[in-house]
């Protein structure tokens, strides 16, 4: 089962929320934790673990053969991402703007773009007891986080099987990289803060999920703050609120010395442990209906 945890902006407690879900699941049972934040992964300053298996990731996009170009102009009409342009004479490929779609390459009539390799980031995978942590990085410079989102989705998929529940750390917004994270996750919690802020980005973060057509919860960080707004649209749109972890300066704290909280703080640890139980309500739930 895979589990996305997800937020309308950063900075509300996604990687805090992740790190401390699946190294509290891990307890007693195998888990896999995703940092899929590949801009900025911060999953693995909370974990430690041993480094099992490290590659580099490539993308594929085209280089232009001027020799056999005949300056059509086919593939500048064809690319949606203005990755390839015609100027001139000469034929301008974007590295930076190419999604690696292949449709100029496949529909140039001359054969001169052919699609070559990329390095666009790096894949680590560490373990630490029922814990598997993979994390991947875009290197800098790399601008398209969707290719090597959906590589190391891949990555997972192929090297574990699918009865081990896996939390997916996704990147934070509601544009193309959080979209591609959560694609194949079974349940999305989004996570959020009591503030009208919160409130602004978890009613985009609701339309986003809700047009993907995923079952998902709410989970309220640093309650306490704020007002009331968040739960009041929760009970409006008949939201579930998994879970509420309190704004505590224990917790701000544990989190700046680069520890997990729920070992130590007993509202974090009540706060997982209602979310691992909402995880199996969920995941019964799914049996029942595939039956
Ligand atoms: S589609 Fe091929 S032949 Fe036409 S301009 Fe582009 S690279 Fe040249
Ligand atoms: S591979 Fe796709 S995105 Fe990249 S330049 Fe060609 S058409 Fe554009």
């Amino acid at each position: 089962m895979k589990i996305a945890i997800a937020s309308g902006k950063g900075g509300t407690g996604k990687t805090t929320l992740s790190t401390n879900l699946a190294s509290y699941i891990a307890e007693n049972r195998e888990c896999i934790l995703v940092d899929l934040d590949v801009e900025e992964p911060n999953s693995g300053l909370f974990i430690k673990a041993e480094l099992l298996h490290e590659e580099d990731m490539f993308k594929k996009i085209p280089e232009w053969n001027e020799s056999t170009c005949e300056l059509c102009g086919n593939c500048q009409t064809v690319c949606s991402f203005n990755a390839v342009m015609k100027m001139g004479k000469m034929i301008m490929v974007f590295p930076e703007m190419c999604h690696g779609c292949f449709a100029c390459s496949e529909l140039c009539p001359t054969g001169s773009l052919p699609m070559k390799s990329k390095k666009m980031g790096e894949l680590k995978s560490y373990k630490s007891g029922n814990l598997n942590f993979i994390e991947s990085r875009l290197i800098i410079g790399e601008e398209q986080a969707v290719p090597l989102i959906k590589q190391t989705l891949d990555y997972v998929d192929a090297n574990f099987s699918e009865d081990r529940i896996t939390i997916l750390d996704s990147p934070p917004g509601t544009s193309c990289p959080v979209i591609e994270a959560t694609r194949d996750a079974d349940l999305v919690i989004l996570i959020t803060e009591p503030t009208p802020f919160g409130l602004h980005d978890l009613k985009l973060a609701v339309e986003t999920v809700r047009q993907m057509g995923k079952p998902f919860g709410v989970v309220i960080n640093r309650n306490g703050i704020g007002n009331d707004g968040v739960e009041q649209y929760c009970r409006e749109e008949s939201l579930d609120i998994i879970a509420l972890i309190p704004n505590d300066r224990l917790i701000a704290e544990t989190y700046s010395a680069g520890n997990l909280l729920y070992p130590t703080v007993p509202s974090v640890k009540n706060a997982v442990s209602h979310i691992e139980s909402y995880i199996e309500k969920i995941n019964e739930k799914m049996k029942r209906d595939t039956v």
